[in-house]
């Protein structure tokens, strides 16, 4: 007897699905049963790599370049997709950056590159996306929902963050847009949410866990003790994605290990 994959028949975006937790979540969502379109901006060797992993097992789907700070770019990715596989279900907003800086010594090209990339790189995926969704309505064979978008925010969302004041606030402008979106829609049965990661171990943090030292001085951060792995966020992403939380809209899914709970109290403070 066959069981049906929680996410069959359906089309997923991943936008920065080259690296890090893109790439696990593209690999987690194509093991559900989606077919996934691989987003790269600059490495598309790293992306054919991510779409042969999943066709190796078993998966289908296609790599494409847009930089998400780009309009037309992105309006190009959405008529591919429509191209090929007729209509999109999942929007993963994962395409992101740091440039970090002093607030003091912040350029207006780090602070405007991170907003362009983090946040107006979001709302153009989720627009086009909406746009679809409204488009097609509800198709049961395949979802109980229009369509689904999944934000990835950051626990910064809500932690202030020292030297990043550009990322932790593109990151609370996620949290706002998402929570808005999802209002938006949820009459029309879109639903928005976020996943908000703590530390995962992927390249844009490869500085806070590659020697032993900076990997303790991280743990003090993590009640749970361990870094996060994208295979953390990937199943995530696939509940997130799936009818199984049909009724959530609106949240921001942490998976952090507990960093919000104030490690700094573990020990009575
Ligand atoms: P990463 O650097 O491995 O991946 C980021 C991806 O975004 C890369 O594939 C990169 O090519 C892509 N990208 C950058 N600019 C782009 C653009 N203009 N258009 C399209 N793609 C672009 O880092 P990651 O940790 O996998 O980050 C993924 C997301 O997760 C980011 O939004 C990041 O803010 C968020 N996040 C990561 C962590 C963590 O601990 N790793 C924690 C919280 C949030």
């Amino acid at each position: 007897m066959s069981t049906k994959k929680k996410l069959s028949g359906q089309v997923a975006i991943v936008t920065g699905a080259s690296s890090g937790i893109g790439a696990g979540v593209a690999k987690a969502l194509a093991q559900a049963g989606a077919a996934v379109v691989v987003n790269y901006s600059s490495s598309p060797d790293k992306a054919e790599a991510v779409l042969t992993d999943i066709k190796s097992n078993g998966g289908e789907g296609f790599t494409i370049r847009a930089d998400v700070s780009k309009e037309q770019d992105v309006l190009n990715m959405f008529a591919e997709t429509f191209k090929r596989y007729k209509t999109v279900d999942i929007l993963i907003n994962n395409a992101g950056l740091q440039k970090d800086s002093k607030f003091h010594e912040m350029t207006l090209e780090e602070w405007n590159r991170v907003m362009d990339i983090n946040l107006t790189g979001q709302f153009l995926c989720a627009r086009e996306a909406i746009k679809e969704f409204l488009r097609r309505g509800i198709d049961e064979t395949k979802s109980l929902s229009a369509g689904k978008i999944i934000c990835m925010s950051s626990v910064h969302e809500v932690i202030p963050w020292a030297g990043h004041a550009n990322y932790s606030a593109s990151k609370g402008g996620v949290m706002m847009l998402m929570k808005s979106i999802a209002q938006e829609y949820a009459p029309q049965k879109i639903r928005v949410n976020s996943i908000g990661p703590g530390a995962i171990r992927t390249p844009i943090n490869h500085a806070a866990w590659q020697t032993p030292a900076a990997y303790n001085n991280l743990l003090k951060l993590i009640p749970s003790k361990r870094i996060g792995e994208v295979e953390d966020i990937g199943r995530a992403a696939v509940w997130l994605a799936s009818d199984d939380s049909e009724y959530v809209n609106g949240i921001t899914l942490f998976v952090d290990g507990g960093m919000l709970l104030y490690p700094g109290f573990e020990d009575n403070g």
